[in-house]
């Protein structure tokens, strides 16, 4: 008898890395439900700076995946800037901001996966898209973007740690620079030349490359390897 086709839900599959995740699992053969901001024709809508959103998001993807939901993808995520010279409510907020999409609405998700999962004959699985951030730090105006994926990187050690008896495993993946936009508007928003000289392997990764990791996490990996996280950065930061 063959395996059942894995129900997958990514977040912040619009674009970007999440937009390669769900091409990655569709190739594998996963059914697949996406998340934007606003609802779409594969995407579910929900604005995760709404802090009821990701339980409103997660019962509305159980609805579409028929009542099952054997993989979590917590991709979506913002990195804004929030300098220290900016006026104190707009530090607040942004904070607030960025801990509420990468991270609360994160953890909204994986709680409410770890109770549908949990005890279940064939458990589940969590991966956590996390950031090089949560290891090395980012720039001075990106504390709060750094402070939210390494929430994320403890998140899920705990939870890999908390649930693997219950057959619920958790993985995070911290990628270093990712090519997301256009190739020159990417380089020049980061840094252009002095961001390349800092990784040994001389390019920023593909979209592919993170999606890569995060179907293996998500369909291939060992229930051993639960708690891992794994690095892809050009061995920008080796740790
Ligand atoms: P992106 O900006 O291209 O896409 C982000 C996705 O998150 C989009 O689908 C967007 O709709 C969704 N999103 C953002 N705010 C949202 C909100 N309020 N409500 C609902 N959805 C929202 O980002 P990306 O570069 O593809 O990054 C994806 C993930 O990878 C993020 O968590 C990011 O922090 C992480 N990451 C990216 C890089 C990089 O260099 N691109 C590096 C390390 C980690």
């Amino acid at each position: 008898m063959s395996a059942p086709v894995p129900h997958i839900l990514v977040t912040g599959s619009t674009r970007g890395i999440g937009a390669a995740i769900v091409a990655a699992l569709q190739a594998r053969g996963a059914r697949v439900i996406g998340h934007g901001r606003t609802d779409g024709s594969d995407v579910l809508g929900a604005d995760l700076e709404d802090p009821s959103a990701a339980d409103a998001l997660w019962a509305r993807a159980l609805e579409r995946l028929d009542g099952r939901i054997d993989v979590l993808v917590n991709n979506a995520g913002v990195f804004e800037a929030a300098p220290v010279d900016v006026a104190d409510d707009v530090w607040r907020a942004a904070w607030a901001r960025t801990m509420q999409i990468n991270l609360q609405a994160a953890a909204d998700l994986c709680r409410l996966a770890i109770l549908h999962m949990r005890g279940r004959g064939d458990g589940g699985r969590l991966v956590n898209i996390a950031s090089r951030a949560a290891y090395r730090g980012d720039s001075p105006a990106h504390w709060h973007y750094a402070a939210s994926k390494a929430g994320m990187v403890g998140m899920t050690k705990s939870i890999a740690r908390g649930y693997a008896a219950e057959g619920v495993l958790a993985f995070a993946v911290c990628p270093g620079f990712v090519m997301t936009g256009m190739a020159d508007d990417y380089l020049a928003s980061r840094g252009g030349d002095k961001l390349l000289a800092d990784i040994p392997l001389g390019r920023v990764a593909q979209p592919a490359e993170v999606a890569g990791a995060a179907a293996y996490l998500a369909l291939d990996a060992p229930a051993s390897m639960t708690g891992a996280v794994l690095d892809i950065n050009g061995a920008s930061f080796v740790r």
